[in-house]
């Protein structure tokens, strides 16, 4: 069964990292259903929804970051999980070679990426072994680094910012969800969901987090005491207002999953899970005999899916600010939050990597009056070129103890990502004539629609997703949500839900 089994392992993948699964699409709709129109945050899921479509028609990553494969496999007893293993391995390294995995597994110290998404500790597999059934089981869930960076860990009792006292109960246990919430803002690409583990140690309680994003989003908890809890957050989580993105607005959560686990009598551990609305997660029965696929979990590849959107492309008010690189001080200043821009021109990538090693270096290009753009790109070769398969905004925040520096050094006017920035960077918009400009994170098919060529490549040594992408966008669709006026949509959102999250608290 060995090619077989490889086989239907990559279709899994392929499939999960490019086709978000029914119950997370019927969420996303009820979520737009929900949003006022007009809004920051409706514009952000409808891009989404186009994205999710354009993803599963093309067959293309609906995020460029396709996370970390989180394998949970069961098997009749007796089944060769070392052989199992390998063949795992080497279904994750093809779907890498096809583009439908970004290279995501990098050497901790030296940060050199494997290009396979293979070595120490990826992929994750976790193996059961479950008798009278002569089938295995295969679930898979693809979580990133922005939404997996805003899961969080309580140890209660503790004091929570706006909330107060968090006991040893399931009223504390509360608590620390809303606060988990709240905390990630549009950091993890909110509408998100939350896996939560009540109890366990530290490291269990994380695993149990993230079981619970295995359950659809629609089911009900056997545990009355857990279904109780997860509809009263669901109830009232969305009043705090974060929104799409953290634009502010009536969607901030889209399920909420309670489990539970023994623990230590000294110790009572809350573990969030935190999922962004790409929440990837599909599943397969295979037959242990011929490696082929039964059955689908979580579809039913006989159904047609109907599409998100209900109309494709930017949605236009002929409102936008249409720029053009390189951008200049005088019409950077004129941009307020709020504004929706088309740009075009060249754009920069950048990212962890590139933001440390201008620390110290030159940039390998002339960055004044540049569009710097965090992305980590799904990049494949084209002939002797580079084509850009996915391409949706990183987590910008991870750049806060750099970007002030590379504005104020380099002459960089604007800065594409997600998420938002602190006090630093606000403050070198103000002084530089800079903008910081959000674009719907996640949205990898759409945006890289935008990207008409890529001209170029830097510090190709930090690997695909980290190197310095040069490339030429067209009415690449963002929003200020930082200005040159010392403006912050973002600082707004979260000073506004802390006043909303101390009244649900109370
Ligand atoms: S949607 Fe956002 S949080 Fe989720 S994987 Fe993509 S970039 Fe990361």
């Amino acid at each position: 069964m060995s090619q077989a089994f490889v086989d239907s392992v990559l279709s899994l993948i392929v499939r999960t990292s490019t086709d978000l699964p029914p119950d997370v699409r019927s969420a996303m709709q009820v979520a737009m259903a929900q949003e006022t129109p007009e809004t920051q945050s409706s514009q952000a899921l409808s891009i989404i929804a186009q994205n999710v479509d354009l993803a599963s028609a093309g067959e293309g990553a609906i995020c460029q970051d396709t996370g970390m494969p989180t394998f949970e496999v069961k098997t009749p007893v007796g089944a060769n999980q070392i052989t199992m293993k390998q063949q795992f391995r080497d279904a994750v390294a093809e779907a890498t070679r096809r583009g439908k995995l970004r290279p995501n597994s990098v050497d901790s110290i030296t940060g050199e990426n494997s290009g396979t998404n293979l070595g120490p500790g990826t992929p994750i597999i976790h193996f059961e072994q479950w008798e009278n059934r002569d089938e295995i089981e295969v679930k898979l869930i693809l979580k990133g680094g922005g939404c997996e960076n805003m899961n969080v860990q309580y140890s209660l009792p503790s004091d929570l910012a706006h909330l107060g006292r968090a006991d040893r109960s399931l009223e504390g246990v509360r608590k620390c969800i809303l606060h988990a919430v709240w905390n990630a803002q549009g950091k993890g690409c909110a509408p998100g969901a939350v896996g939560v583990c009540i109890g366990g140690d530290r490291t269990s309680g994380y695993v149990g987090a993230k079981e619970q994003l295995f359950r659809t989003l629609d089911d009900v908890n056997p545990d009355p005491r857990l279904a109780d809890l997860e509809a009263a957050i669901m109830g009232e989580v969305n009043k705090l207002g974060v929104g799409a993105m953290g634009f502010g607005g009536r969607v901030s959560l889209i399920g909420c999953k309670i489990g539970v686990l023994n623990r230590l009598p000294a110790s009572f551990f809350v573990s969030v899970a935190y999922d962004c609305w790409a929440f990837r997660r599909l599943g397969v029965v295979i037959d242990a005999q011929t490696g082929e696929i039964r059955r689908w979990l979580y579809r039913d590849p006989a159904k047609p899916v109907a599409a998100m959107a209900d109309q494709a492309g930017f949605r236009r008010t002929g409102r936008e600010v249409v720029l053009t690189t390189p951008l200049f001080e005088a019409q950077v200043r004129d941009l307020k939050v709020g504004d929706v821009v088309l740009v075009s021109g060249r754009a920069f990538t950048g990212r962890d990597a590139v933001h440390h090693h201008l620390m110290n270096h030159e940039p390998p290009v002339d960055l004044r009056g540049a569009v710097l753009y965090h992305c980590g790109p799904v990049v494949a070769r084209d002939g002797e070129g580079w084509k850009v398969t996915a391409a949706g905004p990183t987590t910008s925040i991870r750049e806060e103890p750099y970007q002030a520096d590379v504005i104020r050094r380099y002459g960089v006017r604007a800065v594409i990502g997600k998420g938002g920035m602190g006090a630093r960077t606000l403050a070198a918009l103000a002084e530089c004539g800079a903008v910081y400009l959000n674009a719907i994170g996640g949205a990898a098919q759409f945006y890289a629609r935008t990207i008409k060529a890529v001209e170029g490549v830097s510090l190709m040594e930090f690997g695909t997703p980290e190197a310095m992408w040069h490339l030429r966008i067209e009415d690449f669709p963002a929003i200020v949500t930082m200005d040159a006026h010392g403006n912050s949509l973002h600082k707004d959102v979260e000073q506004a839900s802390a006043q909303e999250l101390a009244a649900i608290g109370r």
